[in-house]
């Protein structure tokens, strides 16, 4: 176990014993004090009887503060509600029967925050578990650009051990007079290449109309960085219940991209993997700042796995082993990284494409990193 993860795992406030059974149904418990702003929990123990959560909702009044119930199958939880929370209020609360523990959340976000939820979330992906002290690996071509390109490049990811298929369909591109994408065809391109492979595969969706479409081929809905706000395509990546793998925009901040993980957690999807992939600085000799604080501080502020994308955060082929190491290292569970067997006729992003020989060296550094780092290599173990 990494310092990093020890540290995460042990601040002591952090431990709300729900039970693990009803982790799935945890947003169904906290959504309703999510949406009220709670900015205090009280965990009751499993054992608490009427009385004493009437105590507690009792307590909560006389502060001139509103108590919230949420009856659990376990356990009840109280949510309290208002912004004026007294400093003694959590010593005071936790004094009281039948009281497990009370945790102030003072975040925005809420279903996001491991505030509210201190174990790792796991997203299941087919087989591939993100998450949860594991490293997952990510690749694929920037775009699905025929039939031979994405076969030949599926085969060569999963034969150096990658988990998942990336490609774009659907490209958000700058230029409106560039490729952006098969679009379908690309999507069907996709289902064929996880047919002979077995890979899972990771597609973008640009807008909510495209979501049912896209969602029917793809194992994990990608929204890219310049749809990290666009809010009803965050909603409706939630209400389809895929996993998402949201992309940080390229000038937000953490705090904004863990609101929009919020609003897909907040349909009932708790199912989201959130990307770092380099954000807009003055410098100008990479195309993007890859921002390792981001994925330390993501993980630590989320209970959500985090992956890395060194391919868009550094723009430049060369960068992305030694990023895609550091990534690791600083804790993310994952890296997403663009791979082209001819990256110099790359329709999109060739510069920062490894090709399928270069993808193959560094996968065994990174099994050889994460060993040392005590991650969980199993999944690192080409199939
Ligand atoms: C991509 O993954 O190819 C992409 C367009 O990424 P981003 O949204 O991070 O620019
Ligand atoms: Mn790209």
């Amino acid at each position: 176990m990494t310092t990093l993860e020890l540290d995460v795992i042990v601040r002591p406030r952090l431990r709300l014993a729900l039970p693990l059974e009803h982790r799935s149904s945890f947003i169904e418990q906290l959504l309703p004090l999510a949406k009220e702003n709670a900015s205090m929990i009280v965990v009751m123990q499993s054992t608490a009887t009427e009385e004493e959560l009437n105590a507690v909702l009792a307590r909560i009044q006389e502060h001139s503060l509103k108590g919230s119930v949420i009856y659990g199958e376990e356990r009840n939880i109280v949510g309290v509600i208002g912004s004026a929370i007294p400093s003694t209020l959590r010593e005071e609360l936790e004094r009281l029967p039948g009281v497990q523990e009370a945790v102030r959340i003072t975040r925005p976000y809420k279903l996001a925050a491991r505030e509210f939820h201190p174990q790792d979330t796991i997203v299941q992906v087919g087989d591939v578990a993100v998450g949860g002290g594991s490293f997952v690996v990510i690749a694929g071509p920037c775009a699905v650009e025929s039939e031979a390109q994405i076969m030949a490049t599926a085969f060569a990811v999963r034969e150096a051990g990658a988990h998942m298929l990336r490609g774009g369909a659907f490209k958000p591109r700058s230029s409106p007079y560039t490729f952006r994408g098969l679009g379908e065809e690309g999507l069907r391109l996709l289902a064929l290449a996880r047919a002979e492979t077995g890979l899972p595969i990771v597609t973008e969706v640009m807008t909510p109309t495209d979501v049912e479409l896209v969602a029917r081929y793809a194992d994990v809905l990608q929204i890219g960085a310049r749809n990290m706000q666009n809010f009803q395509l965050l909603e409706e990546a939630g209400r389809s219940g895929k996993p998402v793998l949201l992309k940080r925009g390229m000038s937000a901040t953490i705090e904004e991209w863990l609101l929009s993980a919020e609003y897909i957690m907040a349909q009932g999807n708790p199912n989201v993997i959130l990307c770092e992939r380099g954000i807009r600085t003055f410098e100008t000799a990479t195309r993007n700042t890859m921002d390792l604080n981001a994925v330390a501080l993501a993980k630590r502020r989320s209970h959500l796995p985090v992956v890395a994308d060194p391919s868009h955060g550094t723009g430049k082929w060369y960068l992305v082993p030694p990023l895609a190491l550091a990534s690791l290292a600083a804790g993310a569970d994952g890296v997403m990284i663009e791979v082209h067997p001819d990256p110099d006729r790359a329709a999109s992003d060739g510069g920062q494409s490894l090709t399928c020989e270069n993808f193959a060296a560094l996968m065994p550094r990174m099994t050889a990193l994460a060993e040392l780092l005590g991650r969980k290599s199993h999944s690192l173990v080409a199939r």
